[in-house]
C-alpha cells in the first residue's frame, strides 16, 4: 500500500475538551478503487476532497454503503478496536444486496489498521470518547442508465467523538412512514435508507421527539429499531429485542448487549416485539426499561414513548440501577481495556 503523509498536521488545531463530532476529520483517509474486475491503487493520502464524474452511479441510483465503527485508547494510550471483523462482514453483506463487489478481507483490515494507526494521535484519551470511523463503497463510474456501475472506490475516514445523545430520549412510535420493508434493504447499511429517514424525523422532531420508534412497513404493529439503533425493552424481567430480519439491521452493540445478558444470566428473548405488548407494558409499569443502542451512542435510554398522541412515561429509575447504563458501563469498560475482554472482542 502507498503511504502519502500530510505535510500540514491540523492536530494541532483539533481542541479535544470541545469535541464537534463530523466537524473535524483526522489527517488521512485510505482509498482503494475497483476498475476492471479488480481492486487496486490501495493508498493512505492526506484527508481531501475527491473528484468523480457527474454521472457515477452514487448520484443518480444511490449506490452507496457504508459502516460505522470507532477506535478507543486505554489509559496507556493503547488502541483497541472493537468486533472490526463484523464491520467487515457486514459492509459486504450490504455490497453485495447492492450488487457492488465485496471488499477483500486483506484490504478491509490493513487499509483500517494503518490508517488508524497513522492518525492514532486523532483518538481522544478519555473514557468514553474515541475516533469515530467511517468506512463507505461507493458506484463511481455510470453512463446514467440504471445498471450498476463497473468502478467502485472503498474509502476510509475518520472523526473525533464523544459519547452522544447524553439525555434520556422522548420516542414516537411511528404510525405511517418506515425506513425498510421487507424484501428491501433494511438490514443493510445502504446510503438511501438514512435519506429516506431524514423527512419523517424531521416531523418528528418538529413535534418534540427526539428519534421514532420504527415499526414494520405494512401493519405498523411490530417493532424494528430506534432511530439509527436497536432496540431494548426490560419487560417482566426480560431482556427483550427484536429478533433481526430482512427490515432491521444487525447492530454489533446489540449482538454484544445479547452474549454480555445471557453471560450474566439475564432471560433473553429475541422474538418478535409487538407495539401493543409494550403499550401495555407502559400502562401496567411492568416495561422497566427501553434504550436502544448502536456504536455513536452506546447506549441510551428512553423516558417517555408516545403512540397515537399519547405519551407515556417510562419509570423514572435511579441511574444505578438501570440495567441500560449496568451494559453501557461493561461495553466501555472492554472498548477501553478496563476489564476482562470474555469474548475476545477487543483487536
Ligand atoms: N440500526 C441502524 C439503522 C443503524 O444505522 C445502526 C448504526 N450502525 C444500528 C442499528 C446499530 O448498529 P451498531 O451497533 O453496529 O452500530
Amino acid at each position: 500500500m502507498k503511504i502519502e503523509k500530510t505535510l500540514h498536521s491540523r492536530i494541532k488545531k483539533m481542541d479535544f475538551n470541545n469535541i464537534d463530532f463530523g466537524n473535524q476529520y483526522s489527517d488521512h483517509m485510505f482509498c482503494s478503487e475497483f476498475k476492471n474486475g479488480k481492486w487496486k491503487n490501495s493508498i493512505i493520502k492526506p484527508f481531501g476532497n475527491i473528484m468523480f464524474s457527474p454521472t457515477s452511479l452514487v448520484f443518480h441510483y444511490g449506490q452507496a454503503v457504508f459502516e460505522g465503527m470507532k477506535a478507543y485508547k486505554d489509559q496507556n494510550e493503547e488502541v483497541f478496536l472493537f468486533r472490526p471483523e463484523e464491520n467487515f462482514k457486514r459492509i459486504n453483506r450490504s455490497a453485495v444486496r447492492l450488487e457492488m463487489p465485496t471488499i477483500p478481507e486483506n484490504i478491509f483490515m490493513n487499509g483500517l489498521k494503518q490508517l488508524i494507526n497513522i492518525d492514532r494521535d486523532w483518538i481522544p484519551k478519555n473514557y468514553g470518547q474515541s475516533l469515530y470511523i467511517r468506512p463507505f463503497l461507493i458506484a463511481t463510474n455510470g453512463v446514467l442508465s440504471a445498471n450498476p456501475s463497473k468502478d467502485y472506490m472503498f474509502m476510509i475516514i475518520s472523526t473525533p467523538t464523544d459519547t452522544y445523545y447524553k439525555y434520556p430520549l422522548k420516542i414516537k412510535i411511528e404510525e405511517k412512514y418506515s425506513r425498510s420493508a421487507s424484501g428491501g434493504v433494511g438490514f443493510t447499511k445502504a446510503a438511501g435508507n438514512y435519506a429516506s429517514s431524514f423527512y419523517p424525523t424531521r416531523l418528528a422532531n418538529e413535534k418534540g421527539f427526539d428519534q421514532i420508534l420504527w415499526t414494520d412497513s405494512s401493519t405498523h404493529t411490530m417493532i424494528e429499531e430506534s432511530g439509527t439503533m436497536n432496540v431494548f425493552f426490560y419487560l417482566k424481567n426480560k431482556l427483550i429485542t427484536p429478533k433481526f430480519n430482512d427490515n432491521i439491521l444487525s447492530g454489533i452493540t446489540c449482538k454484544s448487549i445479547l452474549s454480555l445478558a445471557e453471560k450474566e444470566g439475564f432471560f433473553v428473548e429475541k422474538r418478535n416485539v409487538s407495539v401493543s405488548e409494550i403499550i401495555e407494558g407502559l400502562q401496567t409499569g411492568k416495561l422497566k426499561e427501553a434504550f436502544g443502542c448502536g456504536t455513536a451512542a452506546v447506549i441510551n435510554y428512553f423516558k417517555t414513548i408516545s403512540y397515537k398522541g399519547n405519551d407515556f412515561d417510562l419509570p423514572n429509575l435511579a441511574e444505578e440501577k438501570r440495567i441500560s447504563l449496568y451494559f453501557k458501563k461493561i461495553l466501555l469498560d472492554i472498548q477501553h481495556n478496563r476489564s476482562e475482554d470474555p469474548f475476545g472482542w477487543r483487536v
